[in-house]
């Protein structure tokens, strides 16, 4: 047997956000796992689990025993599920993972199997604050080889810079002049729901009439419309011939789905909040949703995500899981070898590292014209340069973007 001797956790932030990963270290010398379990805005939280809890659960365990592990980690505390234990259970579960197909001496995919593909077609936002940007940004992506583009656009509904109205790159388009909102309004991302969606749908028909078909469009409303706006929305997006719709309702509005498939023709990708399985399951037996795209950690790690793209399958439904800089290199590489083995894969969200990431991270999988190509390592294939990551410490700020406001000053989900 080989048993689990050491669980430590590494925090770094080599590209500003901030990560947790975990190595799982063995009896076997010179034999170890890497997991993700990022969950940057409480990743304290997580580092607290892992540590204090499950560290002393899982000790002198068989760390071959890969499912008996993850029940384990999942059952012991009675409570279950939730962001904190799921990133902390996640975070191990990888690094077994990593491990068993360093004990066959294949890499990960060839241990579920084999590649079914080469390489996974990849996305990323294009943004823009006027139509002009935004269209510089389709192009130079398409340039760089996608034919995937999430479009998110910070413009006014006439693509023009208007004072006081254009508030960034952040979800929600333009942000709300400070002279309509009431006095004494507090402190936020301000966003119109109506300027929104007007806006969305010019940019959505300029990308169109600019680039024609030879690009997939994705956009992602991100939770921030009523569910009537956004079934409204869905449908007036059909023209623009959306890849997909992510997001369009919350997971407290999940069962508003079903009028959503009744009423639009748009696809629907859903998932990076969801943490238990009876947020999912419904969406996929309905036929309801189009892609899943949990956030791999987030939903309690590789075990659960491939019985979860399993099923996807059997329904039709094809796998985007969560990729942005939120996620760790290790994760990413994670995602991309479910993508290599599943007949059911739709795209990669593409996080693209720097520099210094990949010194930290060496073996990150590589980005070439439109596509994330893995190594051939045994196991995930990416390590830690434990020393490196100490130089790039997490940064404890409050969070300052999840706090979106309505034009009146009310709170809501980010
Ligand atoms: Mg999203």
């Amino acid at each position: 047997m080989i048993a689990i001797r050491d669980v430590r956790v590494i925090l770094t932030a080599p590209m500003g956000r901030n990560l947790l990963v975990v190595k799982v270290e063995t009896s076997e010398p010179g034999l170890y796992g890497w997991g993700c379990g990022t969950f940057t805005q409480r990743y304290q939280a997580v580092r607290s689990a892992v540590v204090d809890h499950l560290r002393p659960l899982v000790l002198g365990r068989d760390a071959g025993r890969v499912e008996e592990l993850w029940r384990l980690m999942m059952f012991n505390g009675y409570w279950r599920n939730g962001p904190v234990l799921n990133n902390a259970v996640s975070a191990i579960d990888m690094a077994l993972w990593d491990i068993k197909a360093k004990c066959a001496g294949m890499p990960l995919y060839d241990l579920w199997g084999g590649k079914l593909r080469e390489a996974a077609a990849v996305y990323q936002h294009a943004d823009g604050c006027d139509l002009a940007e935004l269209s510089d940004h389709v192009r130079a992506q398409i340039e760089q080889g996608m034919r995937h583009v999430r479009i998110r656009f910070g413009g006014s509904a006439v693509g023009t810079r208007q004072s006081g109205e254009v508030g960034g790159l952040a979800y929600g388009g333009p942000t709300v002049a400070a002279s309509v909102r009431p006095d004494g309004a507090l402190d936020g991302a301000y966003y119109d729901p109506q300027m929104y969606m007007r806006s969305t749908l010019s940019a959505m028909e300029h990308v169109r009439v600019t680039f024609g078909n030879e690009v997939e469009l994705l956009h992602d409303v991100h939770e921030r419309l009523t569910p009537s706006d956004a079934i409204a929305f869905a449908k007036q997006l059909e023209p623009y011939r959306l890849f997909f719709l992510e997001d369009a309702l919350s997971p407290e509005d999940l069962s508003w789905y079903g009028h959503m498939r009744h009423n639009t023709t748009t696809p629907q990708a859903v998932g990076e909040l969801f943490n238990n399985p009876n947020e999912w399951l419904p969406l996929m037996a309905n036929r309801w949703i189009d892609f899943v795209r949990m956030h791999v950690s987030q939903m309690g790690g590789l075990t659960p995500a491939r019985k979860v793209a399993t099923i996807a399958e059997a329904f039709g439904i094809r796998t985007a899981w969560h990729g942005p800089g939120d996620v760790s290199p290790i994760g990413h590489a994670a995602n991309l070898h479910l993508n290599l083995v599943s007949s059911n894969f739709g795209v990669q969200e593409l996080q693209p590292f720097t520099e210094i990431t990949r010194e930290v991270f060496p073996g990150c999988p590589e980005f070439r014209q439109g596509y994330f190509y893995p190594n051939d390592q045994p196991g995930i294939g990416v390590d830690v340069d434990e020393k490196l990551a100490e130089k790039y410490p997490c940064d404890p700020s409050v969070i300052q973007w999840t706090q979106a406001r309505l034009p009146d000053g009310t709170l809501v989900k980010p």
